[in-house]
């Protein structure tokens, strides 16, 4: 019987039918279609044991877990749906966890912005927090501790800006600790005096150098989601609106990526995704990848999952040793998979923002190659059969009118590119804390020109990438879930005709997507010095 339970509400306690990508439905209001239908298609509930534990969880939440059982504590993660098991009374301590508890990231307040509701994840992670036996045991003194990636959201300083938050806290009677950053070690600390009874700080912020060390880091005793498996932490690029980047790298060893896929095959999951903010610099000191690291890292995976998709990964690290992704191609795409996925933040197609905001995203290259590369990068991944998301910044503090034009241009080069691109409002993060989130209110014409030309070609390949998408689950099932997502498909190609958002490039622009393996002259590669 944990004495500490830790959750997340119901959009993250799902498997998103198989597909981490469908997450991002979760980010939408329910709009026409009630709520059990998005539920259905983005996600369905998580099976438990009869303890109400999940068979599978979010990985950040299963290293807690972990960090915690290691460190000694009675802790486990807890279904949403099956807290009353252990409130009022058992739980002393509850943490809570999540990528976006009330709707702030750029997907859900790109959505929520467009169609004026709340996003299905404010929604559920509010109706978590109310639920009688959650109430009750907070009046008799549970203690409530916030972390994962969007601890942020309840942070003193969110509160003070956004009254509907701080309301809601109060409401809820109040959240003890809000930490942010790696918790793997202070989570013990934090934990021990809760338990104790000893005040609590109202919020930390963890800094790099309170990051662990990978020896430090627990391995997950039980199942991760989607048979996500962490790689290494941290980015070099230094983008200025991103939070992963203030983190030291750290790759882990393969005895240690090991361990986890064992964990995740012996609880039947066949299918899995690396995870690191750039998979291909796995076992890289500098921005070159390593072949000889990398390889066996795919072997690996590809030993215990049927299967293997990928986090993200970046343009430029794609470019920088094109003639890897063949190889790495040659080693997945074996058994019953033919293709991989993976998002990749190509945030805009203007050279000029890539040098004023995140001048690293494009080393070693120049700033002025950004789109060529970005086309020849959507050629080589397409070449591969490498499905991604793309994901765009609408609303960058430093963004002009010529930025967005550059971008629109982008997307017509990309209109053949079998991808989805995500153009999603700029929240303030990173080193932009002090800037302010970009509103629906604030879309210029030319943005929502970008923003209807990626909807069109969003609904254009998506339908052209369901037959791969599905591809794993053959027979019956399958058919189902193509027919449910061609439905939904069709319901945003009507409801986007109706309100007059389809809009095709002028057919003059369009180029086609070149893979620089086809065209090895067009982009001179640099030689970087490999430490
Ligand atoms: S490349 Fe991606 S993960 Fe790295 S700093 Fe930039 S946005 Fe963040």
């Amino acid at each position: 019987m944990p004495e500490v339970v830790i959750t997340s509400d119901w959009t993250m306690m799902s498997d998103h039918n198989g597909k981490e990508f469908l997450g991002f439905g979760t980010t939408t209001p329910a709009m026409v279609l009630p709520e059990a239908a998005y539920r259905r298609l983005f996600f369905p509930p998580m099976k438990t044991d009869e303890a109400g534990f999940p068979v599978m969880a979010s990985y950040g939440m299963r290293k807690i877990e972990a960090a915690l059982i290691d460190g000694g504590f009675d802790a486990r993660i807890v279904h949403p749906s099956h807290l009353d098991l252990y409130m009022p009374g058992k739980a002393k301590v509850l943490l809570i966890s999540g990528h976006d508890y009330l709707g702030l990231n750029p997907p859900s307040t790109t959505f929520a912005g467009i169609m004026k509701k709340e996003p299905l994840n404010r929604v559920n992670f509010m109706r978590m927090l109310r639920q009688p036996h959650v109430v009750e045991a907070r009046r008799q003194g549970m203690k409530i501790i916030a972390g994962g990636p969007c601890a942020w959201q309840l942070s003193p300083a969110t509160r003070s800006k956004l009254t509907w938050v701080d309301d809601f806290v109060k409401e809820i009677g109040g959240v003890d600790t809000v930490v942010e950053g790696e918790a793997d070690l202070y989570v013990r600390e934090i934990v021990a005096k809760a338990l104790k009874g000893e005040p609590l700080p109202e919020h930390v912020i963890l800094s790099p150098r309170d990051a662990p060390a990978v020896e430090q880091i627990s391995s997950m005793r039980y199942a991760s989601i989607n048979g996500l498996t962490e790689i290494g932490r941290g980015c070099c690029r230094g983008c200025s609106f991103c939070s992963v980047t203030q983190r030291p790298t750290r790759w882990y060893p393969l005895e240690k990526i090991e361990e986890e896929l064992k964990i995740n095959a012996a609880a039947g999951i066949t299918d899995g995704l690396l995870h690191s903010d750039d998979v291909m610099f796995y076992g890289s000191p500098n921005i070159m990848p390593r072949e000889e690291k990398l390889l066996p890292l795919m072997s690996l995976a590809k030993k215990y999952y049927e299967h293997v998709g990928w986090s993200h990964v970046a343009v430029a690290t794609l470019m920088t040793k094109p003639n890897l992704l063949p190889k790495i191609h040659d080693i997945l795409c074996t058994g019953t998979q033919s293709w991989w996925g993976v998002e990749i933040g190509m945030e805009t197609g203007s050279p000029r923002l890539i040098t004023k905001a995140m001048p690293g995203k494009v080393a070693p290259f120049r700033a002025s190659q950004w789109p060529e590369l970005v086309v020849q990068a959507a050629g080589l991944l397409n070449d591969n059969s490498v499905f991604p998301a793309c994901t765009f910044i609408v609303g960058l503090p430093q963004e002009t009118e010529e930025d967005v034009i550059r971008t629109i241009d982008l997307f017509d080069d990309l209109w053949d590119f079998k991808a989805i691109l995500v153009p999603m409002f700029f929240v303030p993060l990173g080193h932009l804390t002090s800037k302010d989130w970009f509103k629906r209110d604030m879309v210029s014409d030319r943005q929502k020109e970008l923003m209807t030309r990626a909807l069109t070609h969003g609904i254009r390949q998506s339908r052209a990438l369901l037959d791969v998408f599905f591809e794993n689950r053959p027979g019956f099932s399958g058919k189902i879930y193509k027919t449910a997502f061609t439905g939904f498909i069709d319901f945003i190609n009507f409801v986007a005709k109706q309100k007059g958002l389809i809009n095709e490039p002028k057919l003059e622009k369009r180029t086609p997507i070149e893979s620089p393996l086809r065209h090895p002259e067009q982009i001179p590669l640099p030689t970087i010095p490999v430490r």
